[in-house]
């Protein structure tokens, strides 16, 4: 039996003790749908990855009705004519997810984000700040997302990242959307979680496990290390600990640079219309730029990438100085896609992809860039672009290049006092 109420290192001290959280969004397509449309509270809603793609996201209410996850869109219909079917828009979603994570960096100092709708955060001490208990600081932190991003999340708390994770899975099913698991509970949490549930084991350890005789994650612990070890590796052995509650992987806050960043949609109506295609893809490359500078980088190669009609790609890139600003990715992009361009062509999609990516911290200075060059001049105009559309909405301006549709209260929103920079 495996004592699990303290930990001692080595030398005999007691470890610290850690309180981390896994804040989960509840069906965050859907969340982020409605906070864009509330007139969808309420309704079965289903997101969707395409026209002829099919479901990615339900509400509650379209669970209920019994869609399945992953069923293509033309079934959906056909089954549930009722349901309200919507087509993802993952750019308003990383605009969403982006006010969640600075609501959670605004209450700890150490946020990881581990997908869009996902992020660990170290509470410990948080407690004492804050001058209330955990579940009270979770019910807080709660409140707060859901006030200033308009997301409803589910929380767990634990005392690992793995057990954190559980207690958020188990905390989608309570009333509370909490779920806080203290050292006393952590047998009762893991003695009720099969083994297939656990963050980190995955479908083609668990089929292994069960044959085992393994089948809770309370009887995975119960095996010895080394038995654990020589047939499954380090990774499960730190697991086993990190679900007995000693912390093996630490909550960071370090950023991690994408390795490139792309977008690309596929058009209303197949076209052939060259300057269709350039509009279509300037929407993508301001999009992309807007990714690239809220991870603080510059792009040194872009790539563009055209889809024809009977999904036939087309590739090229090309280098370029340092930049993460539209106006420079476009005057490259533009002669890529007039090469690849063939009037006689039906395309279905084009796209952008920015690679070779550096952290501006890390990024040389130019030495030929003089105050107020026109880079620096660039670079605010880009900055003043972000700080508008955070306020009042993504394409709420006109810049010159689209011919999109643009809202109507765009006319005075660009007020000279508005652009201070
Ligand atoms: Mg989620």
């Amino acid at each position: 039996m495996i004592d699990i109420s303290c930990y001692w290192d080595d030398r005999g001290y007691i470890l610290e003790q850690k309180y981390i959280a896994l804040i989960d969004c509840d069906s965050f397509f859907v969340s982020c749908e409605r906070k864009l449309n509330p007139d969808l509270n309420g309704k079965a809603v289903c997101v969707t990855s395409g026209e002829r793609g099919c479901v990615i996201a339900r509400s509650k209410e379209a669970k209920e009705m019994g869609i399945p996850m992953g069923q293509p869109l033309f079934m959906a219909k056909r089954d549930f004519p009722k349901c309200i079917y919507i087509t993802a828009n993952h750019s308003d979603y990383s605009d969403i997810s982006h006010q969640v994570m600075s609501v959670l960096r605004d209450i700890s100092p150490i946020v990881e984000v581990y997908s869009v709708d996902e992020a660990f955060v170290d509470l410990t001490g948080l407690s004492k700040l804050y001058k209330m208990n955990y579940y009270k600081l979770a019910e807080h932190i709660r409140k707060r997302v859901r006030d200033e991003s308009g997301i409803p999340v589910s929380i767990g708390v634990s005392r690992t990242k793995a057990l954190a994770k559980l207690a958020s899975d188990k905390a989608k099913s309570m009333e509370s959307h909490i779920c806080i698991s203290g050292k006393c509970g952590i047998p009762r949490l893991l003695k009720g979680t099969s083994v297939d549930e656990v963050w980190g084991i995955g479908r083609r350890l668990a089929p292994k496990l069960r044959g085992y005789g393994i089948k809770t994650a309370y009887e995975y612990i119960q095996k010895n290390d080394v038995w654990l070890k020589s047939r499954f590796g380090k990774t499960a052995l730190e697991l086993k600990y990190e679900l007995m509650g000693n912390l093996i992987n630490k909550v960071s806050n370090k950023k991690v640079l994408p390795k490139s960043i792309s977008n690309s949609r596929a058009f209303e109506e197949f076209s052939s219309d060259l300057n269709y295609i350039k509009n279509e893809l300037m929407v993508h490359i301001h999009a992309a730029c807007r990714k690239l500078r809220r991870v603080d980088c510059k792009c040194g190669t872009i790539g563009v990438m055209l889809r024809t009609k009977d999904f036939k790609v087309f590739y090229d890139k090309r280098d370029l100085p340092m930049t993460n600003f539209e106006f420079e990715i476009s005057q490259s992009a533009y002669p890529i896609l007039e090469a690849m361009h063939d009037k006689s062509t039906l395309y279905r999609s084009v796209g952008i992809v920015l690679e070779n990516l550096h952290s501006n911290a890390d990024s040389q200075l130019n030495l030929f860039d003089k105050k107020g060059s026109r880079r620096e001049k660039n670079e605010k105009l880009a900055k003043s672009i972000d700080k508008l559309e955070e306020k009042f909405g993504r394409n709420i301006i006109k810049t010159g290049f689209t011919n999109k549709e643009i809202p109507a209260k765009a006319e005075f929103l660009i007020k000279p006092n508005e652009c201070n920079d």
